[in-house]
């Protein structure tokens, strides 16, 4: 298996840090306020519970479970295999996800939220690629920003491979299509 993974982007370490910043930004951002998190799975899942178990506040946590990715290639059928169970009228809402690539993603889900009535929607990503010609309001929380590459590890997939890595990769026959190898933050 390691043979296919490329330069790592980022370690636990790494990771574990970046990821304690986060979480102290969004409790102070959210103290007080009635918060629900939407976790994309599955993705965001192992982001989204390293984050939320940082975070001190009482919260409502549901999961949506989508899927936009035909192999390393983003599709534009984005499909939804879950419904809320929770109603999000009057709450804010937290969107957590894996990685902005597109943006259509969660352009989408914020699309369908907005029709429930939160009082807000915010977007937190582990990952918030940058290049030209993506779509939507930026995240407004990224873990790390890379070029535009296709990662895995830390709960990312290819063809549901990889996502128990503890650590964030190129898939090692990408790494000529790396721009800028080193995360920003
Ligand atoms: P978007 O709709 O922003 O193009 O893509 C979002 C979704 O595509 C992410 O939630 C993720 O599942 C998938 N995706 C985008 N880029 C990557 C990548 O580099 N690696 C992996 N494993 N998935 C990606
Ligand atoms: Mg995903």
């Amino acid at each position: 298996m390691q043979n296919e993974i490329g330069k790592v982007l980022a370690c636990e370490k790494e990771i574990r840090r970046r990821v304690a910043e986060l979480a102290a930004e969004i409790a102070e951002e959210y103290q007080g306020k009635p918060l629900t998190v939407i976790v994309i799975a599955n993705g965001a899942l192992f982001f989204g519970s390293d984050l939320l178990r940082l975070i001190p506040l009482k919260l409502q946590l549901d999961i949506l479970a989508i899927s936009s990715y035909i192999g390393t290639h983003s599709s534009d059928r984005i499909t939804v295999r879950s419904q809320l169970k929770v109603d999000i009228r009057n709450r804010h809402v937290l969107v957590i996800d894996d990685i902005f690539d597109t943006g259509k993603t969660l352009q989408s889900v914020m699309d369908d939220l907005e029709e429930q009535d939160p009082v807000d929607i915010r977007t937190c990503v582990l990952l918030e690629k940058r290049f030209s010609g993506q779509i939507g309001r930026r995240p407004d929380y990224a873990g790390f920003a890379i070029g535009n590459e296709f990662v895995v590890g830390y709960g990312l997939d290819y063809d549901e491979h990889y996502r128990n890595l503890p650590y964030i990769a190129v898939l090692s026959e990408h790494m000529e299509l790396r721009s800028c190898a080193d995360p920003v933050s």
